[in-house]
């Protein structure tokens, strides 16, 4: 039986961070949820009489991007006009940068399935969005508010063959996008969707097949059914003997099934002409330089170290770079506790808890404390003076009052005491209370043992050190 290769390539759609739009001094709304029509002008409403000129921050944040990664940077990009009519579309066309984009050939390097692996990029170019409909019951209405946004297309080359692959690929961008402050990239706020192109051909062949591209899926998971749903498909129909269609689909993620929207033969020519109304980019040494300053530390570095020398779980390495703040969060944890795999935990399993409760602190940069407070925390309770029990109920205080670690532990008498004559009294109280384990435990039972420094912690209000239980059980018993 003949084995098929499916080769993937993406188009991705970014929209960019700036605080203004692409062409005009509007606001650039990158949440969703505004009154329609409020962010507009006469620019980005594009009446006639009116020019574009080029947000500087649209290009420096692009810049950014790519460079982050090694990038080959077009000194001198151009924009170009391409020419389609689409209802959300007035002027029939989209400025962008067809024959002169300006970043290209890079490679984005993630882990999958443990192994570093590197993708190339063809390149990334700048244009601006559409606007909006929306569909009432008996009309159509506008909604210009995101028209002239600024957005990046990132084209991959085909270097994908399996669904693993793509979706590691696209959460490391996501990733790289927020570490470099381009884009949130949040997919549910439609800051990033996805064209997937896919492409069988039976193993032997070295040259693509014809592919079908799948537009705007819009969350990771989509993104991975329609690798699988698609490569399948088209295995079925060459296992027919039957030749794929090129043509461009629709994904449905509710049915997870796919129809065809166009075919290679009503393929739009798009008419691309250099833009009219706009100047080349040209970007000076100075410029590339500034912006060079800003690239951060990159995610995929910051979670290799987080893996191989903190020796943190890949779940954790993972939750740890999604956003800049969050790594560097932990990293001045660590600087100040020299303890990872307590201050992973403390912000993992204690801070993003509340933090995923909270109505008004989302982000790790809301956070009414100082990060040495919670590095007090950790420092207690590994000198024994704090219950990690009771280390939640400080870190509680914390995070809802702001405060001092100190002062909350001294208050609600938290400090571990470990004087050992008041704990002797506490463990033979115990021992006579619990006269029936105490004899179960002689008997053989083990398991009473713990049981019993329970009873000895719940008898001191947790306000004791279990290990000095322990040992004075161990002695008693
Ligand atoms: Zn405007």
């Amino acid at each position: 039986m003949t084995k098929y290769t499916p080769t993937i390539w993406l188009e991705i759609h970014v929209r960019i961070k700036s605080d203004t739009k692409m062409f005009c001094s509007c606001k650039n709304a990158v949440a969703l949820a505004e009154e329609p029509n409020m962010n507009v002008c006469n620019v980005c409403m594009w009446f006639p009489w009116m020019l574009p000129s080029l947000n500087k921050e649209v290009v420096r944040l692009g810049l950014i991007w790519g460079m982050m990664m090694n990038c080959d940077v077009n000194k001198i990009s151009k924009f170009d006009r391409k020419t389609y009519f689409y209802p959300d579309n007035p002027t029939a066309y989209q400025i962008t940068q067809m024959y002169e984009p300006i970043v290209w050939k890079w490679f984005v390097k993630t882990l999958v399935n443990w192994t570093e692996r590197t993708f190339a990029i063809h390149h990334m170019h700048l244009e601006n969005d559409a606007w909006k409909l929306i569909h009432a019951w008996w009309k159509t209405l506008l909604d210009f508010n995101r028209a002239g946004s600024p957005l990046m297309e990132i084209v991959t080359d085909p270097v994908f063959h399996d669904k693993d692959e793509v979706m590691e690929f696209l959460r490391e961008l996501q990733k790289l996008m927020r570490a470099g402050w381009v884009s949130d990239a949040d997919m549910e706020k439609w800051q990033l969707r996805c064209d997937v192109n896919i492409s069988i051909a039976p193993e032997w062949s070295s040259i693509l097949w014809a592919r079908t591209e799948t537009k705007n899926v819009n969350s990771f998971a989509a993104i991975g059914r329609v690798v699988e749903h698609e490569t399948k498909r088209q295995i079925s129909i060459l296992e027919k003997g039957w030749v794929i269609d090129q043509e461009t689909r629709g994904w449905n993620d509710d049915t997870w099934t796919s129809v065809s929207q166009r075919s290679k033969e009503d393929a739009m020519d798009y008419r691309y002409f250099p833009e009219p109304d706009l100047l080349p980019v040209v970007l000076s040494d100075e410029f590339i330089a500034e912006a060079r300053k800003q690239i951060p530390e990159l995610p995929i570095e910051k979670r290799i170290k987080y893996l191989r020398v903190y020796k943190l779980s890949d779940d954790d390495a993972r939750i740890l770079t999604t956003t800049r703040e969050l790594s560097e969060y932990f990293d001045n944890l660590v600087d100040l506790t020299w303890d990872s795999k307590k201050s992973c935990a403390y912000i993992t399993s204690v801070l993003l808890a509340m933090m995923n409760e909270s109505e008004t602190i989302k982000n790790i940069t809301d956070l009414r404390f100082d990060i040495k407070e919670l590095a007090k925390v950790i420092d207690l309770v590994n000198r024994d003076e704090l219950s990690s029990t009771n280390s939640k109920q400080v870190i509680e205080e914390l995070f809802n009052n702001g405060w001092e670690t100190d002062i909350i532990v001294d208050e609600n008498n938290l400090r571990q005491k470990n004087d050992t004559w008041a704990l002797e009294a506490i463990v033979d109280s115990v021992l006579v209370d619990n006269a029936t384990q105490v004899a179960d435990y002689k008997a053989g039972n083990e398991n009473i043992f713990w049981f019993l420094v329970g009873q000895c912690m719940k008898a001191s209000k947790w306000t004791w050190n279990p290990k000095i239980f322990n040992e004075l059980l161990k002695k008693k018993l």
